[in-house]
């Protein structure tokens, strides 16, 4: 899933979006839409995929995280979290059942529950004192979500999110408690926090084997393109992540070959694409060296045609995947996938 932070994936049109790569959700963050333009301004311009005239799915955070990495001064207490804007510094506040209104004044898809997103490394202790909020948070956003779907005539799901920074034992416990509210979906969160790769992918495995098999499992924040295919043998299905479009922007492309940083002098006189193996249109179209020139010369259009290839090579990645599965070959692509990086 692409991110929208702002409700606009950096760069791209929906039409490019939506046309051209087959992006069909990508996810907007409520905490920035909250704090701007306005949640109610929004609900009032028809919802979010009015107003950003997006004919696909969205997905919205509940805006836990962004509280947690961005606001200035920050108390959580068993209500909910008191944050200081990182606009300008007004105080507002976030309970389980606020972001829910929230999420529905933007007309989301698919929800998210405020969740605590604990820094790494915490101790065991306030780990467990951290799950334990999250998963009380989560019961309350879920009775008032349940309020709201009996008088809604809309069907739009919530997703609570697993955590327990890196232990075991807590995510597995999270785990179950999170299991009786009976979710469309569930979520992992609390990844890619600076904890070590091999470890965002143990936390998954210790949260997955209680996860419902018919109901879709999200790994928030997560991951590297070749990373994808580890994620979804652990059994996720959804994924999102800001380094497709973010590093883009800084000129760092994902290749079928590897990474490509464009501002390398090796590129300068290249005439072959970016990546001979992708249909994106910046790579039907342009040379090495153009992009090495508007990146260079700090042009807007390096960022448009860079963000739209890295997108394309994600998405392509997850086509790739999902023909693998439906062709029983999942097992043999992962092996080559493995045996490639080794
Ligand atoms: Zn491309």
């Amino acid at each position: 899933m692409p991110v929208g932070t702002q409700a606009t994936v950096k760069g791209l049109s929906q039409r490019d979006l939506w046309d051209e790569l087959g992006a069909r959700i990508i996810l907007g963050n409520t905490y920035h839409l909250f704090l701007r333009p306005g949640h109610e301004l929004i609900r009032n311009l028809g919802g979010l995929h009015r107003f950003m005239s997006w004919p696909g799915a969205l997905l919205t955070d509940s805006g836990g995280y962004q509280v947690f990495s961005l606001s200035g001064l920050r108390k959580i207490t068993d209500e909910g979290v008191t944050f200081q804007s990182h606009l300008n510094g007004d105080t507002h506040k976030f309970t389980p059942a606020s972001t829910v209104d929230v999420q529905v004044a933007l007309g989301s898809d698919i929800m998210m529950v405020l969740d605590e997103c604990p820094e790494y490394p915490v101790s065991h202790e306030y780990a467990r004192v951290s799950m334990a909020r999250t998963v009380r948070w989560a019961g309350e956003a879920f009775t008032h979500y349940r309020q709201w779907m009996d008088a809604s005539p809309t069907r739009n799901a919530l997703f609570p999110i697993v955590q327990g920074s890196m232990f075991p034992d807590l995510r597995r416990e999270c785990t179950r408690h999170l299991l009786e509210l009976d979710a469309d979906g569930y979520a992992i969160g609390g990844l890619s926090v600076g904890e070590p790769r091999p470890l965002s992918l143990e936390m998954v495995e210790a949260s997955e084997p209680d996860l419902p098999r018919d109901r879709p499992r999200y790994a928030m924040g997560v991951g590297m393109p070749n990373e994808l295919a580890e994620y979804v043998a652990r059994g996720i299905d959804m994924m999102d992540c800001v380094l497709p479009t973010r590093n883009a922007r800084n000129g760092w492309l994902f290749t079928s070959e590897g990474k490509v940083v464009i501002k390398h002098a090796r590129y300068r006189d290249d005439p072959g694409p970016l990546d001979p193996a992708c249909g994106c249109y910046t790579c039907r179209n342009y040379s090495r060296a153009y992009l090495r020139h508007l990146f260079q010369a700090g042009e807007i259009l390096f960022a448009s045609l860079a963000t739209r290839h890295n997108v394309q090579r994600y998405l392509d990645i997850m086509r790739e995947i999902r023909e693998s599965i439906l062709a029983g070959e999942f097992p043999r692509y992962l092996d080559t996938l493995r045996r490639g990086i080794e």
